[in-house]
């Protein structure tokens, strides 16, 4: 088969075996895929991965090793991570698979991912996407989840006054989920043209050069940079809470002074649920059209890897079909 392989570099090759699904597994065929700045990040070192990276997909169930065979034929995303399931798990039998010691996760950890015409992953792990969707905006369900995550894990009412700081594709997915809470929402970036889907959306936008002193109950930063960070830092009100969707710690100094100063207690966010995503898109799909910048076909899945890589780019999609 066809796929995206890195190994210190990364190589187009079309001559991959296709993988066996282990029990209980699926054996998916690979429709599209999007490009995600975790897999450029992998291709700099990330989390040491070796293999087929790529984790945000649509494919078609081709085979189960299981005896039921309803999934056959089913057009699905699936939750990237894939968890023990055993009943001695703390955290598998909390249903917090994502959080599973022992787990593997699609093209980001001991496990292949997608940037390949098949893959595997557990049955458990999916979930068929309405006929309405388009391919294209399939993919956008992973990353979405990753927005909705921060309503599992705190509260947001009308009460709330939020500030989405970044305006790159995660921040505005993120604008997106907490759009469907009733709190007043400010989304603070560089790019005006960015910011406009964020004003689609119902928020107040602000350029980060006219941001005004003005301090909020709930700040998301979502950047990847240490200004990002300290500007974050710098707009959550005592008391309030501040939650990271970037890995910026890397490598800095942090002065945590105002968080103990100002009691601000720091949620760190990272994958979420598919199905309020799912559900999301299929109520909204053609305002997510705007993320999809280009489709690039598998064997130029190279030259896409190079356009994802453009400063203030959208989502480019492989196309594997
Ligand atoms: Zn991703
Ligand atoms: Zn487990």
């Amino acid at each position: 088969m066809k796929a995206l392989i890195f190994n210190g570099k990364l190589t187009f090759v079309t001559n991959m075996p296709i993988p066996e699904p282990p029990k209980d597994e699926a054996l998916i065929k690979i429709l599209m895929v999007g490009i995600c700045n975790t897999d450029i990040e992998i291709t700099k070192g990330y989390m040491n991965f070796q293999g087929i990276p790529g984790h945000e997909f649509v494919g078609i169930v081709e085979n189960v090793n299981n005896a039921d065979k309803s999934w056959i034929g089913k057009r699905v995303v699936g939750d990237i991570n894939c968890a023990c399931g055993n009943d001695n798990c703390e955290y598998c039998i909390k249903n917090l698979g994502r959080h599973c010691p022992n787990r593997t996760t699609l093209g980001i950890s001991e496990r292949n991912g997608c940037f390949a015409e098949y893959i595997t992953l557990p049955i458990n792990n999916l979930l068929e996407v309405p006929q309405k969707i388009t391919d294209e905006i399939a993919t956008l369900t992973e990353p979405l989840a990753a927005g909705f995550e921060i309503l599992e894990q705190i509260n947001i009412t009308k009460k709330h006054e939020v500030l989405i700081v970044g305006d790159g594709k995660l921040g505005l997915l993120i604008n997106h989920a907490l759009s469907t809470t009733s709190a007043k929402i400010t989304h603070v970036g560089k790019h005006k043209e960015k910011l406009d889907i964020a004003l689609k959306n119902g928020s107040k936008t602000v350029l980060l050069n006219q941001m005004p002193d003005k301090l909020f109950d709930v700040v998301v930063e979502v950047t990847g940079s240490m200004s990002g960070f300290e500007f974050s830092l710098k707009h959550t009100k005592p008391r309030g809470t501040l939650i990271l969707k970037s890995t910026i710690a890397a490598n800095q100094k942090i002065d945590l002074t105002p968080v103990v100063v100002n009691e601000i207690s720091v949620i760190g966010s990272r994958c979420g649920l598919f199905k309020p995503a799912l559900n999301y898109i299929e109520q909204n799909p053609n305002p997510l059209s705007e993320f999809i910048e280009a489709v690039y076909p598998a064997e130029n899945a190279l030259s896409a890897f190079e356009h994802a890589k453009r400063r203030g780019s959208m989502k480019v999609l492989i196309d594997f079909r």
